[in-house]
């Protein structure tokens, strides 16, 4: 199928994309076109401008300072994974990037594209959230920074205003005596994930864990935390009686319906299995994990 019609900017600077953007009430970014060109080929979106962000040098490039990796709006998921510095202070990124479609996918796909088109299977909204992270969204009023927590609502809905574009994807830096994983469930390798969860442990010398983050996606309408599991394991050594309650009380998270992928009984088992495997895996590549 073809795309409906619609106008197109190239604009150089943010300064334009955002002006562009405030002039029309219906508009896209078009970054890796990975998600935008097939939902537009679909009739599923159909906005009047198209406004390509690909010409705008400064958002091609990807910094890390001491407490956080900045990546522009216009880095590709594939440079990200591949990048040797990024996966120093934060391996967990590249694990979770592995997981994400095909390879040519990636190249063409941007890491911010995929936050904004927020899939609730997609890999990336769990990344963004089980690590802290926030983007920052330009619009012509000036920018704004939106943490992980508030930007997804919705299966491909997120917060930002019609008139905003995301110029950059932050993600605090991991502690380098984390333990973290990455394991999702799918029919077949690259597709969206059935179950997915994202792990991140920080344990006291003593084996005690005192920092759990984890996040998951493709069980609901969108990616979300676990709470609940998250503090099944804090103030605790972590062994398999803990273990095993932590992935029970995620699978409480699990509400999406039945579909042609699972039953709802099938995620939560998937999801409580992932689950555990992942809190092991972190434990055992954190420093004080196993004492
Ligand atoms: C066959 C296939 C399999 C796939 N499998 C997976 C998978 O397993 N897991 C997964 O996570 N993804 C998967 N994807 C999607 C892929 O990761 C996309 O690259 C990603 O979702 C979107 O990134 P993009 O840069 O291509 O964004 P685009 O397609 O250009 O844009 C996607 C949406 O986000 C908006 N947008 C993009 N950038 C910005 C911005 N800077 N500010 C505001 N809005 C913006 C666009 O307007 C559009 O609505 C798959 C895609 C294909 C074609």
């Amino acid at each position: 199928m073809k795309p409906p019609i619609f106008e197109y900017f190239r604009p150089k600077s943010i300064e334009e994309a955002v002006s562009v953007r405030a002039d029309h009430d219906y508009s896209a970014i078009l970054a890796g076109g990975q998600s935008l060109i097939p939902t537009m080929n679909f009739r599923i979106a159909n906005p009047t401008a198209i406004i390509d962000i690909s010409r705008i040098d400064s958002l091609a490039e990807y910094r890390i300072d001491d407490s956080q990796i900045v990546i522009g709006a216009m880095v590709r998921q594939r440079d990200i994974e591949l990048s040797d510095s990024v996966y120093k202070v934060h391996p967990l990124i590249r694990e979770t990037l592995e997981h994400v479609a095909h390879v040519p996918i990636r190249c063409r796909g941007t890491v911010a594209g995929s936050l904004a088109h927020a899939d609730a299977a997609a890999e990336l909204p769990a990344l963004l959230l089980v690590s802290n992270g926030c983007v920052v969204a330009h619009s012509a009023s000036g920018a704004r920074i939106i943490d992980a927590n508030e930007l997804f609502q919705f299966h491909m809905t997120t917060s930002l205003a019609d008139n905003e574009i995301i110029t950059e994807v932050r993600i605090p830096v991991m502690h380098d005596d984390a333990g973290w994983a990455f394991l999702e469930f799918t029919r077949r390798h690259g597709d969206y994930a059935v179950a997915g969860v994202a792990v991140i442990l920080r344990f006291s010398e003593d084996g005690i864990c005192e920092e759990s983050s984890i996040a998951s996606c493709g069980i609901g309408s969108r990616a979300v935390r676990l709470p609940e599991a998250e503090a099944v394991l804090l103030g605790k050594k972590l062994d398999s009686n803990i273990i095993n309650e932590a992935s029970q009380a995620g699978k409480e998270y699990v509400s999406a319906a039945d579909d042609t992928h699972a039953t709802t009984e099938f995620r939560q088992h998937v999801l409580s299995t992932i689950l555990s495997r992942a809190i092991n895996i972190a434990k055992s590549r954190a420093r004080y994990g196993s004492e």
